[in-house]
């Protein structure tokens, strides 16, 4: 198991320094991995990245709801699209296809070599 960023993160890095195995990183190119990504292979799922988030964006794994409520004005980055999305009030949306990126950026993207770019 792992914990997840989701499509509710807007990078502002508030996670990172509080992760004891180092293994929050921000996306690069952000163009193409928008979020920060939690190396699942090296999580040790603590949940101190948890209540960091200023938008509520990271998850247990088996947690991330498939119909969350957001708020009227709410932004997010759908990997699908990489637009910057502006929710209405009581709008709900399936954060679960936000999963596999997490893993698609250690297995396919450029995963911690994007600390050296
Ligand atoms: S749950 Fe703990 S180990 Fe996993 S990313 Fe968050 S702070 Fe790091
Ligand atoms: S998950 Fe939250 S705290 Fe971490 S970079 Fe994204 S917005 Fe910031």
């Amino acid at each position: 198991m792992t914990h997840i960023i989701t499509s509710l993160c807007l990078r502002d890095s508030a996670c990172v320094d509080v992760c004891p195995v180092e293994c929050i990183v921000g996306g690069q190119p952000e163009e193409d991995w928008p979020w920060f990504y939690i190396d699942p292979e090296t999580c040790i799922d603590c949940g101190a990245c948890v209540p960091e988030c200023p938008y509520e964006a990271i998850f247990i794994e088996d947690e991330v709801p498939t119909a969350l409520s957001l708020a009227g004005g709410q932004v997010r980055v759908p990997h699908d699209t990489k637009e910057h999305l502006t929710a209405e009030e009581g709008e709900t949306v399936d954060l679960t296809p936000d999963i596999q990126p997490n893993y698609d950026f250690f297995e396919k993207g450029p995963g911690y070599d994007a600390l050296n770019m």
